[in-house]
This record gives structure tokens, C-alpha cells and sequence, in this order.
């Protein structure tokens, strides 16, 4: 009786948990540079659907369509994507592990949607600004319940080596160790530079140094931005009156570009480069796929990016993929690609009408928790 009640509980608790830890895939398309060849993109929906249209082949033969938890379209805003980003952010001051990632060939967008253009005024910063900042607030009106601390890192992984981008030193560019979480820190970076944040101010002077450190080791190392992975994270400590804590982070990574790199075309250090870089996406997407199907085994040791994203990217981690698009007719075989990934990484349990379900899902489990606890009531 009282025993099978409580683990049946337990089991839709479970249930409701995973529903929870999805991976989100939102897409952006950013606006044309060029009118010399024909744009892409044949329709945007309010549902996440997306139509493209290959331009060798206008006709109905060309079309394909695809389905995400939302396609921003070339006139959103910085501020309309950060909205819709927003509740996923602040669940880490929660306790939930956040992943956000850029995904897309080099020039779709990724740096504009992370870090907004070079020297971006306040109202064109990405979300990385914007959700430290949002972070802020929310740590500000918790005050009386909850104490906060933020603490920031910053690394690039280049060629499979974790590189600090906070040393203070921008010579100085260190290959770290990735730590299993089961290290005594439970830091998978603990030999990274970990500075305090406590304002808005603080956080722009790091991204600022950040980023002129991966100019500088992007220079040394005679590789450009592009091909390296940058990855802002972001810890949280938090502490309530009765001594309960949370611990809980936040990645921002802006990937490299997702571009196919022709073999037979590099050779030396270059094909070394195109190689590291495609293992870490493509072992990216294997980890992506083991998780939507459940799979026991997830290969996470299989590259630098996995490994230290492992912690966010399963159990009860929230994800989200941003795929970046550039809707020039020329870029159509890699978008195609950068849409096709996106779709596999939200297959299993996501798109817009499985959505529905999914929130459906955990309305009918609450209701069943909520019998079981009553008929627990009744038996007491
Ligand atoms: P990536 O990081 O994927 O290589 P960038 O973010 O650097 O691409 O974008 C390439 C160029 O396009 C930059 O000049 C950037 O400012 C511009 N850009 C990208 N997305 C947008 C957008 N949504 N609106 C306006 N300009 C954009
Ligand atoms: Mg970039």
C-alpha cells in the first residue's frame, strides 16, 4: 500500500523531471547582406516551422520544411530573442543546470546572437550581457529570501586544449584539465580563473579582457576566432535563511563555424584544425542523439566540449540550441546542414506540436501526483 503509492509518486516525479530537461532548439536567420543570389527562406511560422527553398530548384521539389520551438526571423530584435530566452536563464537560480549554445557556419550570427556586433551599445548586446545582467535583478529582488553569489569563467577550446581566457596575463595562454564532476571542487575547470561578479560593470571588464585574450591567443596559435569554441560560464551560489543552498551553472558557448572544411584541400596544422573541429561538433551531435533516445551510454569522453558541457547537456540540465542560418542562395547546402542538425537535435521530444503534449503530459502527471498524494492523505 503505503510503499507502492510512494514509489509510484516518486516515478511521476521523475517523469515530470524529464519532461522539464528537454533540449530546446530556437533558430535565427539573419538579415541578407547581398541581392545578388535569391534568399532561401520561403516561410516563417508563428509555430516554429520553416520553409526553404533551394534556389537551383524553384519549385516545389526544392522546398523543405522544418520544425523548431521557434524561428526568429532577419527583423528580430536582440531584446525578442533574449525574451524568449529569458525564463530558461532564470531557472538557474533555481538550481538547474543551463546550457545555451551557437551553432551555425561561420558569418550566420552566432557572435552577433552571444556578444551582439563589436562594440555594441547597450540595446545591441547578445545574451550573454543580457543574462548576467538579468541575473542581477532577479539575485536583487530575491534579496530577503535568498543570497547569491556569481562567479564568472571563460575558456576556449582550440584544436582539443582548454585554454583560460581570464588570466590577467594575455600571453599567458595555459592548457587546462578537465576535472570529472565528481572531483572534490565539483568544478570541471578548477584551474581556470573564477572571478567574483557583481555588477553589470564588472562584467562587461571581463568580457572586454576575454576577448582581447582570444584575439591575442587566436594570433600566437595563427588560428582565427572562428575555429575555436568560446565558452563563458557562469556559477552560481546561492543560500537561503535556513541554510539550504544552491549550486547551479550557466554555459554560453558560441561554437566554432559549422562550415564543412574541404580535405582534400588542407594539409598540415590545417587539416589538424578541420579535423579537431569537426570531432568536437559531430561529437556534439552523437551526444545530442544518445541523449533524446535515452540511451544508457553517453559518449561525453569522446571530445573537449563534451566533456566539459556534461554536466548541461543530461539529467536535469536545460538546453537550447540556437541554429544559425545566413539565407544567401549560395550558403543553401550549409544551412541545409546547420538545419538538418538542429533537427536531429530536437527530434525525439520536441517541436511545436509535440510541445503541446509535453506541457499537456505534465498537467495530466500533476493531477496523478496530486490522486496519489490525496488517496496517501486518505490511507494516514
Ligand atoms: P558568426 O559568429 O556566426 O561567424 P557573426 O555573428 O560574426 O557570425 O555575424 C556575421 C556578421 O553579420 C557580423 O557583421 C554581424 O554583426 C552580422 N549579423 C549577424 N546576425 C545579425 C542580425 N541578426 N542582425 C544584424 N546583423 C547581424
Ligand atoms: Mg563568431
Amino acid at each position: 500500500g503505503y510503499h507502492k503509492v510512494v514509489k509510484e509518486n516518486r516515478t511521476l516525479y521523475n517523469m515530470v523531471q524529464d519532461l522539464k530537461g528537454n533540449i530546446r532548439v530556437y533558430c535565427r536567420i539573419r538579415p541578407a547582406f547581398r541581392n545578388d543570389t535569391k534568399n532561401v527562406v520561403d516561410f516563417i511560422g508563428e509555430d516554429g516551422s520553416l520553409v526553404v527553398l533551394d534556389p537551383s530548384k524553384p519549385s516545389k521539389d526544392g522546398k523543405k520544411l522544418f520544425q523548431f520551438n521557434r524561428v526568429f526571423g532577419p527583423t528580430a530584435t536582440q531584446e525578442e530573442v533574449f525574451a524568449d530566452t529569458q525564463p530558461l536563464i532564470r531557472s538557474v537560480m533555481d538550481g538547474y543546470n543551463v546550457c545555451i549554445f551557437a551553432y551555425g557556419q561561420t558569418g550566420s550570427g552566432k557572435t552577433h546572437t552571444m556578444c551582439g556586433p563589436s562594440g555594441a551599445s547597450r540595446k545591441e548586446m547578445g545574451i550573454n550581457y543580457l543574462a548576467l545582467s538579468d541575473l542581477f535583478d532577479l539575485s536583487n529582488s530575491r534579496k530577503g529570501v535568498i543570497k547569491y553569489e556569481l562567479y564568472v569563467q571563460m575558456v576556449e577550446i582550440y584544436n582539443e586544449q582548454v585554454r583560460d581566457l581570464l588570466t590577467g596575463d594575455p600571453g599567458n595562454t595555459n592548457k587546462l584539465e578537465i576535472h570529472s564532476c565528481a572531483s572534490e571542487s565539483g568544478l570541471s575547470l578548477p584551474d581556470a580563473t573564477m572571478h567574483s561578479v557583481k555588477s553589470t560593470t564588472d562584467v562587461l571588464n571581463l568580457m572586454k579582457s576575454g576577448q582581447v585574450n582570444r584575439v591575442v591567443s587566436s594570433t600566437a596559435l595563427n588560428h582565427q576566432s572562428s575555429r575555436s569554441h568560446s565558452i563563458l560560464t557562469v556559477h552560481i551560489h546561492g543560500k537561503d535563511a535556513s541554510g539550504g543552498t544552491i549550486r547551479s551553472c550557466l554555459h554560453l558557448v558560441d561554437l566554432a563555424g559549422s562550415e564543412r572544411v574541404d580535405k582534400s584541400e588542407v594539409t598540415g596544422e590545417g587539416l589538424k584544425e578541420a579535423q579537431y573541429i569537426n570531432k568536437s561538433l559531430s561529437c556534439l551531435g552523437d551526444v545530442i542523439t544518445a541523449l533524446s533516445q535515452k540511451n544508457s551510454y553517453i559518449p561525453y569522453r569522446n571530445s573537449k566540449l563534451t566533456l566539459l558541457l556534461q554536466n548541461s547537456l543530461g539529467g536535469n540540465a536545460k538546453t537550447l540550441m540556437f541554429a544559425h542560418v545566413s539565407p544567401e542562395g549560395d550558403s543553401f547546402g550549409e544551412t541545409v546542414s546547420t538545419l538538418k542538425f538542429a533537427q536531429r537535435a530536437s527530434s525525439v521530444e520536441l517541436g511545436a506540436a509535440r510541445m503541446n503534449k509535453e506541457s499537456r503530459e505534465i498537467m495530466d502527471l500533476k493531477e496523478q501526483i496530486e490522486s496519489l498524494k490525496r488517496q496517501l492523505d486518505e490511507k494516514e
